[in-house]
């Protein structure tokens, strides 16, 4: 018997009757003949309100935590309302988020008088968007007959160290747990519905594991399972080959290996959580994103294999709200040490860098960094390299964007680069600075801002291979 772990998006289970479209496909897979677990996230946005609230208890504000309280018993009880549970359990289910709201206005007034949100409140307040949409799911999965008990990420297994906000998992301790929590219950039949997000430290703190952590979650539970696969179900056809806001012609992507798919996820084409594939990939777990009201539409399937059938160049994505940073001048040249200056003046700052490249002159390092950090990044690099007595030229331009081409096809290829920037070249646009990696996975390359949606566009019409939708022989 195959087990899948099926993790559902906040977006879809908020979607009109996304909850139980959402039980009916759990559902479905049972009666298929596979075991089934369920990984929820938070309702729609209820992550960013619950940190907004937070944000706002720290500032004193009872009003706007009232406000939020109202809110999320407004979005839930709205969820309830509209799943088709007997009406004496919606009164408990109800009841049961009114405590959870209590218990998380506790925690807000405790920040409030505090006047202080620690990482260990912070994630204490986050766990509760997931808290609160797990049972709503769960009830409706047994009205259709199959049993589903609620867990915590803690309580099905999940430990990780203490480091709130982006708690690292346990491997050896998370799989002896998960195992040991839901093995049995899969055994007799039942779906575990598991909070997403959430996990537990080694001495019992609610860790949660990052934004859009539920990916992990669903990986990290498949690779202690030992699972067939691991299903993330989202209201898009799968991974696409552009923004489709910027190419109309954009299509899922139906293949891609793990390190193609980190490249894509790191680039925004799905929020995915940047560690989520990790675990499916140590295992060589297959990872299926698939859309919630299309299900019998293939979706994006990523594994080990690297297949070229979709052409060299897989997708295109873009990166906005970036600036380029340059550094010039003669006292660059045949000095070593500078650019290792240059970038512990950056750390120093705590600005992370995107993007590299210099030529072999060493007349100029080109960086891009994310565009809220580029003033503090042209400061610290002035402040430390005038205490070195370095001088150099400074320029930075906020108003520019990156461009990537994305597909593990590239390497050893030839002519690839001329096709990317001959495309973007006939439509007259200027390329201020290129990075590939020795992966050679993705080429790179920045451009102004306003041009960038041109040059997604062109690149996906020469580059990218057309297909999905259209029929194949
Ligand atoms: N609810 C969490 C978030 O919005 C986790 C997730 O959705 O994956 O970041
Ligand atoms: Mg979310």
């Amino acid at each position: 018997m195959k087990t899948i772990v099926m993790k559902f998006g906040g977006s879809l289970l908020a979607s009109p009757h996304g909850i139980g479209r959402v039980a009916d496909l759990v559902v479905r897979c049972g009666r298929e003949g596979s075991q089934v677990v369920a990984v929820v996230s938070a309702l729609g946005e209820v992550t960013d309100l619950l940190l907004r609230a937070a944000l706002d208890a720290v500032d004193n504000d009872a009003k706007k935590i009232d406000e939020a309280i109202h809110d999320l018993k407004f979005i839930h009880s709205s969820a309830i309302e509209q799943i088709s549970v007997k009406p004496d359990e919606k009164w408990a289910l109800n009841r049961a988020t009114a405590l959870a709201l209590e218990e998380l206005k506790r925690t807000l007034l405790g920040v409030s008088a505090l006047g202080e949100l620690s990482p260990r409140s912070r994630d204490l307040i986050l766990s509760f968007g997931e808290r609160l949409s797990a049972p709503i799911l769960a009830a409706e999965i047994e009205t259709r007959g199959v049993r589903a008990p609620t867990l915590t990420g803690g309580e099905a297994g999940i430990v990780t160290d203490r480091s709130f906000g982006e708690a690292v998992p346990n491997a050896a301790l998370t799989n002896r747990a998960v195992r040991k929590s839901i093995l049995p219950r899969l055994a007799t039949g039942e779906v575990p519905v598991v909070t997403g997000f959430i996990a537990r430290s080694t001495d019992g703190e609610v860790t949660t594991l990052g934004r859009g952590g539920s990916d992990y979650t669903a990986t990290l539970l498949g690779a202690a399972l030992k699972a067939d696969e691991v299903w993330i179900w989202t209201d898009v056809d799968g991974i696409l080959s552009a923004d489709p806001r910027i190419v109309k012609g954009s299509a899922p992507v139906a293949k891609l290996s793990y390190p193609e798919a980190e490249e894509l996820a790191f680039f925004g084409a799905k929020n995915m959580h940047p560690l989520a594939l990790g675990p499916a990939r140590t295992n060589h777990i297959p990872v299926r994103i698939k859309n919630g009201f299309r299900p019998d539409f293939p979706g994006t399937l990523i594994t080990d294999r690297r297949t070229r059938s979709e052409g060299i160049i897989k997708a295109v994505a873009v990166v906005r709200s970036v600036g380029l940073l340059t550094v010039a001048g003669e006292t660059l040249q045949g000095r070593p040490g500078i650019a290792a200056k240059v970038f512990s003046a950056l750390a120093s700052a705590g600005v992370n860098i995107l993007m590299i490249s210099q030529s072999v002159s060493e007349a100029n390092i080109g960086m891009i960094v994310r565009r809220a950090s580029l003033r503090a990044a042209v400061r610290a690099l002035r402040r430390e390299l005038k205490k070195e007595g370095i001088s150099v030229m400074l320029e930075s331009d906020p108003r520019v964007a990156v461009v990537a081409a994305v597909g593990a096809g590239m390497r050893g290829e030839k002519g690839v680069a001329a096709k990317v920037f001959g495309a973007v070249a006939a439509r007259g646009i200027n390329v201020r600075m290129i990075a590939q990696g020795s992966s050679e996975m993705n080429i790179s390359f920045v451009v102004d801002e306003n041009d960038a949606e041109e040059a997604v566009r062109a690149l996906h019409s020469k580059a990218v291979r057309p297909r999905a939708g259209k029929r194949r022989r």
